[in-house]
């Protein structure tokens, strides 16, 4: 079971002036295991920051974050059973493929047979048996993010969460790369937390959506419930 829920989050931002500024306001949300959940709405509404408190990348201002049956608001990232997709790919540049894949699970200390069959298993899913060798650079946008991808399923986490994964690539791979995607959700049977600002694609890819607006979450539905809801 990896339901995920958020109860009572704030994220306040502290700068230089003397009022912290509220990025996320008090939001309660539960993802169920095994969902798609997508989180929309405009640039600055508090996505990534919701996102990347649920990775553990950002501290919580105050509020509970639960994965699975535990609450993790003080459970380092890697000890989190989750895997991030971030929008620039973040692969390194000097290893090939296969190496970019196995990096996190090298550190983790795996034993070299089973790297070896997860990054292999990963690379038939995602059409990349034939670029194991290559290196980031010689890989069009939309098979790096497929190494990107990769690299979170070899980890085989019980919540994937993405970051405004497409969209760093043309119009055309953008959706192909949507449907792979739900695709994956299907196959892998994982939660999945898919952060966009692209309404087209919360309502194809998402099971449920959850609507954002500075800071705050405005709605939460099905893709039918909230084209239906009138204005
Ligand atoms: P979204 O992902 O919806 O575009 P973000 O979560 O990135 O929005 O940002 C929400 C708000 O928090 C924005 O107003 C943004 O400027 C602000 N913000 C994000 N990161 C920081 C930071 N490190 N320091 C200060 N403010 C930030
Ligand atoms: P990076 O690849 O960002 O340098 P590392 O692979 O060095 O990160 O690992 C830093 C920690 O984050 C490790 O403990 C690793 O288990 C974890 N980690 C690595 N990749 C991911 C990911 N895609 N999602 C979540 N955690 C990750």
């Amino acid at each position: 079971m990896a339901k995920v829920v958020l109860e009572d989050l704030i994220k306040e931002y502290r700068g230089d002036s003397k009022e912290p500024f509220r990025a996320v306001k008090k939001i309660n949300l539960e993802i169920r295991d095994r969902e798609f959940m997508v989180l929309v709405g405009p640039s600055g509404c508090g996505k990534s920051t919701s996102l990347r408190m649920i990775a553990g990348l950002e501290e919580i201002t105050d509020g509970t974050i639960s994965i699975g049956d535990r609450v993790v608001n003080n459970v380092l990232p890697k000890d989190r059973d989750i895997a991030m997709v971030f929008q620039n790919y973040a692969l390194y540049p000097h290893m090939t493929v296969f190496d970019n894949m196995a990096f996190g699970l090298k550190l983790m200390k795996y034993p070299k047979a089973e790297i070896k069959k997860r990054v292999d298993d990963a690379a038939d899913i995602l059409g990349l048996q034939t670029m194991l060798d290559r290196k980031p650079k010689a890989l069009s946008g939309g098979q790096r993010q497929r190494v990107a991808v990769g690299r979170a399923i070899v980890r085989k986490p019980k919540v994937f969460l993405f970051d405004e994964p497409l969209s760093n690539l043309d119009a055309k791979m953008r959706v192909q790369m949507r449907t792979e995607i739900s695709k994956l959700h299907a196959r892998l049977n994982a939660t999945m937390i898919y952060v966009t600002h692209d309404q087209v694609e919360a309502m194809t890819m998402g099971d449920r959506i959850c609507v954002m607006k500075d800071g705050n979450i405005m709605q939460v539905d099905e893709p039918l419930g909230l084209y239906n809801t009138p204005k």
